[in-house]
């Protein structure tokens, strides 16, 4: 049962919008200096975490080899790596971004999440990342029961629709509406990657064969009554991280499983039977989301991935396997192509080993959208003027587009939020507390 929005009159000092890392982060903060808190999220309890429950690594500056990540990543270093992947990102937040990446383990451990001991052979090898023990459900689940027990109130299953100056907010619930006054909000909604109407607004008919790969409450309800309310936008609607997931991943949630391979092993073609090419030849995991590209530019969304038996040995096993054809007819009945134009495809361009040939049909996977609200390094929401909105903060995604614009650097979304989720909720409880 979701808990009932308080009616006693009282709203908290600081009222979180949202349930992902970034909220829970931005609660456990503001808490921990004495504020009252709730934290309002429209997902049931079932569904809490937001995306981060898909999540498995964090991006960290380190002086030295620690438990969690071996050699050294400077500082510098991952400034650096983030002005390059994208050189219109704001230079303070970035800064601040990179230096407080340092305490994160730290910070997230005292909270009771658990990090992967590095030298335990699992996972590859990454000097740059921490990886989640039991991934990042274990992370929020950690992170939701110590919210719980320093006394943060958690409201399941409540929309906040509206925010505004000055601490307003109203609330929907299953048993009504509610107008709720906190000394300040810290919005950490996310993006709008699930609210269809919006993608389409942004992306036109290509939106149409999207995938979110993340939690279906990502509407991005409080990104736009923030920019309805004067705050400064940030990055673009038409901006996204996509990926290449495999067509049968369902249209919310699928996580990471879905996501798709072996473009780099095989022949890609388009709804019409036309080879996609990658004149990038990326092999590292920026290919995941140059392929992300590539197929939201297909016609329909839609391409397919033609494997032999050498393709489909490298890409091993997965949980959505490919389909396998005896034969090329077969194969173009499948695809809905010329049998003909096909078989003179495959001889000109490769893969050279088959039948029988295996396909994986693939479409755009988004993970998070790039328009946002523009905030201060203590996560103030600023307007079109530059100065505070007063009693508005935000953390995480909703603000990420000013550091994260352009090419995405692994493991960097998650740091964003525990970074800025900190900051927020910390700065939040001081403007409380004057
Ligand atoms: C499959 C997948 C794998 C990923 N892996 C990684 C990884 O390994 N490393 C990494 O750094 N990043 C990863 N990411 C990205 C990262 O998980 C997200 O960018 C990050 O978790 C976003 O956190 P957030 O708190 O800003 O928002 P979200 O996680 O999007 O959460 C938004 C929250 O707000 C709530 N909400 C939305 N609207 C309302 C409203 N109006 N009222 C109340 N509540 C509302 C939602 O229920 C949700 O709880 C991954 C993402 C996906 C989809």
């Amino acid at each position: 049962m979701p808990a009932a929005i308080p009616s006693d009159g009282h709203g908290p000092d600081i009222l979180v919008a949202g349930g992902g890392l970034a909220a829970l982060c931005a609660a456990i903060a503001a808490r921990r200096t004495g504020a009252s808190v709730w934290l309002v999220d429209a997902a049931p309890d079932t569904l809490r975490g937001g995306n981060a429950r898909h999540g498995r690594n964090l991006r960290v500056a380190h002086d030295g080899p620690t438990a969690h990540v071996p050699d050294r990543y400077a500082v510098t270093e991952l400034e650096a790596d983030l002005r390059r992947a994208d050189p219109g990102a704001d230079p303070q937040l970035l800064h601040r971004l990179a230096m407080d990446s340092r305490d994160v383990p730290r910070w997230l451990a005292a909270q009771g999440v658990a990090f992967q001991p590095h030298a335990a052979g699992a996972l590859p090898y990454s000097r740059r990342t921490v990886f989640l023990l039991g991934g990042g459900t274990a992370m929020v689940n950690a992170l939701a029961r110590t919210a719980r027990r320093l006394g943060v109130r958690v409201l399941h299953e409540t929309t906040v629709e509206e925010v505004a100056p000055g601490g307003h907010a109203v609330l929907r619930a299953r048993e009504g509406r509610a107008e709720v006054c906190a000394r300040a909000i810290v919005a950490c909604t996310g993006g709008f990657q699930a609210n269809r109407p919006w993608l389409r607004d942004a992306f036109g008919c290509a939106a149409d064969g999207f995938v979110n790969r993340g939690t279906p409450y990502a509407t991005g309800r409080v990104l736009r009554a923030l920019l309805d309310r004067g705050a400064a936008p940030v990055g673009h609607a038409t901006h996204a991280h996509l990926v290449a997931v495999d067509a049968r991943a369902p249209a919310d949630d699928g996580g990471i499983v879905t996501r798709a391979d072996g473009m780099a092993w095989g022949l890609v073609l388009d709804r019409d039977g036309r080879p996609v090419r990658d004149a990038t030849h990326e092999t590292g995991s920026a290919r995941y989301s140059g392929w992300g590209r590539r197929v939201a530019a297909c016609p329909g969304g839609l391409a397919h991935v033609i494997l032999d038996n050498a393709g489909v040995a490298r890409l091993g096993r997965r949980v959505y396997a490919p389909r396998t054809m005896a034969d090329t007819d077969t194969l173009a009945q499948t695809l809905g192509v010329d049998p003909a134009r096909l078989a003179a495809t495959l001889a000109r361009e490769g893969p050279a080993g088959g039948p029988p040939w295996h396909v994986l049909s693939i479409r755009p996977g988004i993970t998070f959208t790039g328009l946002g609200v523009r905030v201060d390094p203590d996560g103030r929401v600023l307007d079109r003027c530059g100065a505070p909105v007063p009693g508005l903060f935000a953390a995480g995604m909703i603000m990420a587009p000013a550091v994260l614009g352009g090419r995405y650097l692994s493991g960097t979304a998650l740091t964003v939020c525990a970074v800025f989720g900190r900051r927020a909720g910390e700065a939040a409880a001081r403007h409380a507390h004057a």
